[in-house]
């Protein structure tokens, strides 16, 4: 028996698939670069922090403490630690809006 007449829509299935896998991933590629370029542009205008931490470890030099930042408009986030970057950050975002 021979095998050879599925070889086709075998390989053309997976052609079709390979192609649309292409078409989505630069897709994706192209909204991800049109992100990042929302993000660099966004004033952060409706910003919120939040004060987070792990505390209560066995080893108390393994408890961390960092600020979590949140902007609404364009969702970016990132943290900082709570040492003295906080005072230069509120002074870079003086809008930020503490959560808890
Ligand atoms: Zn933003």
């Amino acid at each position: 028996m021979s095998f050879l007449h599925l070889e086709v829509p075998v390989n053309n299935t997976s052609l079709i698939f390979k192609a649309k896998n292409k078409a989505i991933q630069d897709n994706i590629q192209e909204l991800f670069q049109e992100l990042i370029k929302i993000t660099n542009e966004c004033p952060y205008l409706d910003l919120t922090y939040k004060y987070n931490g792990s505390s209560g470890n066995w080893d108390k030099s393994d408890d961390q403490y960092w600020i979590d930042w949140k902007c609404h408009d364009c969702s970016k986030s990132w943290t900082t630690s709570q040492d003295y970057s906080w005072d230069l950050t509120t002074k870079v975002y003086p809008q930020a809006r503490r959560i808890f």
